[in-house]
């Protein structure tokens, strides 16, 4: 299970991004050559996030596809299979570039408990970062 490597990254970030907020969840996006499961991923997500502030968060992947350019033909097209041929002339003398990419693409905090029952302001600008 490579997830594990992977989502012990994929921890690092979030934490460098987290400073100690509690973590509710998050979008990793990985090309489509890190070859990752979700669900694979999600567990071994909250394997190594276990004891941190981003444990059982939830984790939402989305994959991102390789670029497939054909020698042959010149054909360019997005391809979630890295062993595809090319859809134009079904060459297989074809590069196949991308799809190697992990990006942390956001975090969703908790909602920071409102000790203060006079509270009505929402702080709510940082509930999801991008980047
Ligand atoms: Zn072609």
């Amino acid at each position: 299970m490579h997830e594990y490597g992977l989502a012990e990254g994929v921890l690092d970030s979030v934490r460098q991004r987290a400073g100690g907020r509690k973590v509710a969840g998050l979008r990793v996006r990985f090309g489509v050559r890190h070859a990752v499961d979700e669900e694979s991923l999600a567990q071994a997500f909250g394997f190594v996030a276990e004891g941190t502030e981003a444990a059982g968060a939830e984790v939402k992947l989305i994959t991102v596809p390789a670029t497939l350019t054909c020698q042959d033909c010149g054909q360019t097209a997005e391809t979630s299979d890295v062993l595809a041929v090319c859809p134009h002339c079904a060459g297989e003398n074809v590069d196949i570039t991308g799809g190697d990419e992990m990006t942390l693409e956001s975090i969703t905090y908790e909602p920071v408990p409102a000790a203060a029952p006079s509270s009505s302001a929402a702080p709510s600008s940082s509930a999801a970062e991008r980047g």
